[in-house]
């Protein structure tokens, strides 16, 4: 099976696509490189670098393709907050003209990097697909909108849609700058022996979920038909300060920690269930945080 990931050079899109060659399927790579690196790409995999709102480039990148892994994005919070219309214009327009290709071609099967921020706040926790929706920043509206288009792109077109609602993804890799990811920061600045940057005193809640247990989920949804939303989270919510004191008991010294106040359009726990995906596909997270961080330290180790 032939496979399009597009932001396939970033972050988790690099992970992704180690796994599926690993596994014997054939990628392909659509990425603008705006924030992806051509180093993150396997290089068993078919780089094209083009922009995902170019058709010329999106459709020349959907030959022969079978599916498409949409993972291509700008994903950071804050830039959304004093940007709304650039994250419009690359997240939302970016998707629908790929869906327009996706069509054109007859390539109608799309699994999609949503995220836990379509959410918001959340009454109830964990919290299951059927939550509402009520995202508290542009990035997290971006990702609802997006959601909205692929449910009438599978009733009307008969796609087959798997929207995957990431909550935080952590572990080893190179991503974009600056990185408003906090397991990254938190570890950099340990390393680095710098106070480590703390939004909120790390009183938020969060469910931190380890990237090959991520990259693994895509592989199983892939058989999946007709329209489906789930949750990717190891369900269970820890304290933000409390991964820091993670980090400082497996390197062995602590450093200060730099309070930088409440962000806008942060949320104060959040934490999935992640039984439907369990049970539609045996999906469940394996890797623990202590074993997660641990790998991440090394990585930043390694490329410092
Ligand atoms: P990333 O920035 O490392 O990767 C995104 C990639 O998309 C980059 O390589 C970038 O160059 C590329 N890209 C952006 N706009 C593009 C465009 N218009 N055309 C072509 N390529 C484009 O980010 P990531 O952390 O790997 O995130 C991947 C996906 O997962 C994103 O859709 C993101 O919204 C989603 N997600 C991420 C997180 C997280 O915490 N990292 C959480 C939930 C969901």
């Amino acid at each position: 099976m032939k496979i399009l990931v597009t932001g396939g050079a970033g972050f988790i899109g690099s992970h992704v696509t180690k796994l599926l060659l690993d596994r014997g399927y054939q990628v392909v790579v659509l990425d603008n490189l705006s924030h992806g690196f051509v180093e993150n790409v396997d290089p068993r995999a078919k780089l094209t670098v083009g922009d995902i709102r170019d058709r010329k480039k999106t459709k020349e990148a959907l030959k022969g393709i079978e599916a498409v892994i949409h993972m291509a994005g700008l994903i950071s919070v804050p830039e959304s907050v004093a940007d709304p219309v650039k994250y419009c214009d690359n997240n939302v327009l970016g998707a629908v003209n790929l869906l327009e290709c996706m069509k054109d071609a007859g390539v109608k099967k799309i699994i999609f990097s949503s995220s836990a921020c379509v959410y918001g706040t959340s009454d109830k926790l964990p919290i299951k697909e059927d939550a509402p929706i009520h995202p508290d920043n542009p990035y997290g509206a971006t990702k609802a909108s997006i959601e909205v288009f692929l449910k009438t792109y599978h009733e009307i077109f008969g796609f087959d849609v798997v929207i995957l609602r990431y909550f935080n993804p952590y572990g080893p890799g190179k991503m974009g700058k600056p990185t408003t990811l906090a397991i990254p920061n938190f570890v950099k600045a340990t390393l680095a022996k710098k106070p480590v940057p703390l939004y909120w005193q790390g009183e938020q809640i969060r469910d931190f979920i380890y990237i090959d247990d991520l990259a693994q989920a895509h592989i199983d949804v892939l058989g999946l038909s007709g329209f489906n939303i789930f949750n990717i989270g190891t369900e269970k919510g820890i304290k933000v300060k409390d991964v820091v004191d993670e980090i400082f008991k497996i390197v062995g010294y602590k450093v200060p920690i730099a309070d930088l106040g409440k962000r806008p359009g942060d949320v104060a726990a959040t934490y999935a269930s992640s039984e439907k995906l369990k049970k539609a596909v045996g999906w469940k997270a394996k890797v623990n945080l202590r074993e997660g961080l641990k790998r991440t330290i090394e990585y930043y180790k390694s490329s410092q």
